[in-house]
């Protein structure tokens, strides 16, 4: 015998209370935990509220017929629950086929075979467990696979995305660019004496200067802009659909506000941090591949840093 915290439910929608004592003792007996409704309305309600494991449904009830609570109860029932139809009259074929239309799993007549019902039961709680363990373990699939999509696309320091993703995006989005004539612009930027600021105040001060840089900048971007962590303190940002002006108006942006906000290090105090900017973007000519478009904003950047650190430099051909 099972164990009651183990025992299956069952809802059993019956109005007959002779009808619902005869079977709730049945289903007892052989380990059950029966619950009664004695209308279609509190039938439903007590499905959803009560999730059991099986539904016994009687085909006549005083508010709705057992046809319109199947059709409900499988409409709210998020989860796979069998129901077994049961009537008092001889049923003929139409009805049996009407049951099954609207979502029942089994058609019984009353007065039933009790050993057939309880095979039938037992039956359909198996397929019900063979069910609920597949939905179980393609939620759990379902799980790891988005857990592992962001450990290879996501840079775990800063939240932002990985080199390996930004490449991927900067590829697709070159083609489209490329095909269309639409403006694409890649906007590339490395912190400004970073080796010797670790140097100064210890790498974990380093690493908290990354991550907040990475916030601050993100949140200024638009829906559709990517940015990724490109290297150790260099991040890349492509943003479809921008020229070279709204790209070098955007870097411009972005470096005011690191260097004016207010860094402040929970034990290392206040910290100055600025970052320079290499811009370059389609269409331009001679920038006719992906990697040109990375040369070119790697020249910028180099650019900016040679005239001096926190500034912008947008690449043009004299750059070249
Ligand atoms: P520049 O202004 O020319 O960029 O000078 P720089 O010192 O920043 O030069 P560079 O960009 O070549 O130096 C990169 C330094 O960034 C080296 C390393 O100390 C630091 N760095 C790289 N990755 C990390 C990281 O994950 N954490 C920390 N704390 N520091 C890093
Ligand atoms: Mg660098
Ligand atoms: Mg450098
Ligand atoms: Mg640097």
């Amino acid at each position: 015998m099972n164990r009651i915290q183990d025992a299956k439910r069952i809802l059993l929608i019956e109005d007959s209370p002779t009808q619902a004592r005869y079977t709730g003792l049945l289903l007892e007996e052989a380990g059950y935990r029966v619950s009664v409704a004695t209308t279609g309305g509190a039938g439903v309600e007590q499905a959803e509220s009560g999730s059991p494991d099986l539904i016994m449904l009687d085909v006549v009830l005083p508010d709705l017929d057992g046809f319109s609570v199947c059709r409900r109860l499988r409409q709210k029932l998020v989860h796979y629950v069998p129901i077994i139809m049961l009537t008092e009259q001889r049923t003929d074929i139409e009805d049996k086929l009407d049951g099954l239309n609207v979502g029942a799993d089994d058609y019984l007549n009353k007065p039933y075979d009790e050993r057939e019902i309880l095979a039938r039961v037992a039956s359909l709680l198996r397929i019900k467990q063979v069910i609920d363990e597949l939905h179980a373990r393609l939620a759990n699939e379902h799980q790891s696979y988005e857990a592992l999509k962001r450990i290879a696309l996501v840079d775990h320091l800063t939240g932002l995305y990985n080199r390996h993703y930004f490449n991927e995006v900067l590829h697709r989005e070159f083609s489209v660019a490329a095909r269309y004539g639409n403006p694409l612009a890649c906007v590339m930027t490395d912190i400004d004496h970073f080796r010797d600021f670790n140097s100064r105040y210890g790498h974990p001060v380093g690493d908290w200067v990354l991550h907040h840089v990475a916030g601050l900048v993100r949140i200024m971007l638009r829906q559709g802009d990517i940015i990724a962590r490109y290297g150790g303190e260099e991040f890349m940002m492509v943003l479809p659909m921008t020229t070279v002006g709204d790209a070098a108006d955007l870097a411009e942006r972005l470096r005011d506000a690191v260097a004016t906000a207010i860094w402040q290090h929970p034990e290392a105090g206040p910290l100055n941090i600025t970052l320079s900017f290499g811009v370059a973007a389609l269409p331009a000519p001679g920038i006719d591949s992906v990697d040109k478009l990375l040369a070119c904003v790697d020249q910028a950047l180099y650019c900016a840093k040679h005239n001096g650190r926190n500034r912008v430099e947008v690449f043009t051909e004299q750059l070249a």
